[in-house]
């Protein structure tokens, strides 16, 4: 069976479609500037050629008739029907704490995800209207809600509520949700198993390190604490984002620049992290890491205050756990970059903590990076987020 993964922004889509048994991905594709002038979609079949063709998408449904032209297409195309397709997967960002799985969607959940819409408006909404379009143009094939949230449900009260008024939680339910949930669950499952050990009985941490980045302590297969809160702007400093602030710096930045609370969060969500530490240099790592090993001043501040960031919050959850047997590294960032983690491996010895150098040099597999001798097992796992998505679509659907 194949499984069409669908994941909508506000203005692209991004789709896989995978064969559910064979794990291989069989087309994959792009579709940018939704509802903005010069939209196109990129498309690529396994073992072809990729190709960017330009075409309006004034909305979704347009977009999602394109990808569905380009997998049928008869000369470019991978099927010959859609009935071909067993079920649309789709990634949900926020399902609140109304979902701790994936779940088939059915009018009661379209509802339920429509309530989550205040806890990410600029992701849900879209997500919705992806879901609308491919029901519309594929009536009767089951569509699949994966929720970025719901790995994280498993967390405790006492890490997911925040020090302020209780009635807040229980009017807005406003408290930590945590997100990247389809990452940190595969890449901790897939450590397990590449180790050989049980799931079960593992305490992992996964630092899930790109653009976006959060951390999570995942104990007995459950995820017990994440550095994500009610929004994706809580914890590490990330490309643009600030990450953990005092929040009185927004009262004070407003106050001396005459802003406004959107303004302030315009800064905080766009203008700050790597880009605004290192003076607005660059939000992308790899012009941070060239210019680092040159010695420029503003890379150096801002890599080492990055990397400072995770070893807080690998502390803060080895502390959590009581323990932990092996910390992953993923994303962009996590997979290829051996100098973020060199500059974060070298300030966790307390744990017994020892690099491989040479096996951290390479990238882009399982792998792990500690040596024999490590107290802790240090790997990197790419992580898989589309492929996870289909996984989950399977189960619920086989
Ligand atoms: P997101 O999905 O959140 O947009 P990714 O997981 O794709 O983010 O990660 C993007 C980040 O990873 C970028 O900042 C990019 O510079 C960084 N990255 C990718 N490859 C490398 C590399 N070889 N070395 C260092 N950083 C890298």
């Amino acid at each position: 069976m194949k499984i069409l993964v669908v994941n909508c922004g506000s203005s692209s889509l991004k789709f896989q479609l995978i064969d559910a048994v064979s794990e291989e991905v069989i087309a994959k594709g792009l579709c940018e500037r939704i509802g903005i002038d010069g939209s196109q979609i990129v498309y690529t079949p396994a073992g072809g050629e990729k190709t960017k063709t330009q075409a309006p998408m004034p909305s979704h449904v347009e977009a999602i008739q394109l990808v569905l032209d380009a997998l049928t297409d008869p000369e470019t195309g991978v099927i010959r029907d859609l009935d071909e397709i067993g079920a649309v997967g789709h990634r949900i960002v926020h399902g609140g704490e109304k979902f701790a799985k994936a779940t088939i969607i059915t009018a009661e959940v379209m509802e339920a995800i429509k309530d989550c819409n205040e806890l990410a408006p600029l992701h849900n909404p879209a997500n919705l209207i992806g879901i609308t379009a491919c029901q519309k143009l594929m009536p009767g094939t089951p569509m699949i809600a994966v929720f970025d949230t719901a790995f994280h449900q498993s967390m405790p009260e006492e890490a997911y509520l925040y020090g302020i008024p209780y009635e807040y939680y229980e009017k807005y339910k406003i408290r930590r949700y945590g997100f990247h949930g389809t990452s940190h669950a595969f890449v901790s499952r897939e450590a397990a198993d590449f180790l050989g050990k049980k799931y079960e009985d593992m305490k992992i941490i996964v630092c899930h390190l790109g653009n976006g980045a959060s951390v999570s302590a995942v104990e007995q297969g459950h995820s017990i604490d994440t550095s994500m809160g009610l929004t994706p702007l809580e914890g590490l400093i990330m490309g643009t984002r600030s990450g953990d602030i005092d929040p009185s710096i927004m009262e004070f930045i407003a106050h001396k620049e005459g802003k406004d609370v959107n303004d302030i969060m315009n800064i905080l969500n766009k203008k700050s992290g790597v880009l605004g530490l290192s003076g607005g240099f660059s939000s992308d790592f790899r012009d941070l890491e060239d210019a680092y090993m040159e010695g420029q001043e503003a890379s150096v501040r801002t890599l080492k205050a990055f990397a400072y960031r995770v070893v807080k919050y690998i502390g803060a959850y080895v502390a959590a756990m009581n323990g932990v047997d092996a910390i992953c590294f993923t994303a962009g960032l996590g997979e290829n970059s051996s100098l973020i983690r060199n500059l974060i491996c070298e300030r966790l010895g307390y744990l017994g903590i020892e690099i491989d150098r040479k096996q951290n040099e390479k990238r882009g597999e399982d792998m792990i990076i500690s040596t024999k001798d490590s107290d802790v097992d240090v790997l990197v796992i790419p992580t898989n987020e589309e492929l996870a998505i289909a996984r989950e679509t399977y189960r619920l659907i086989k």
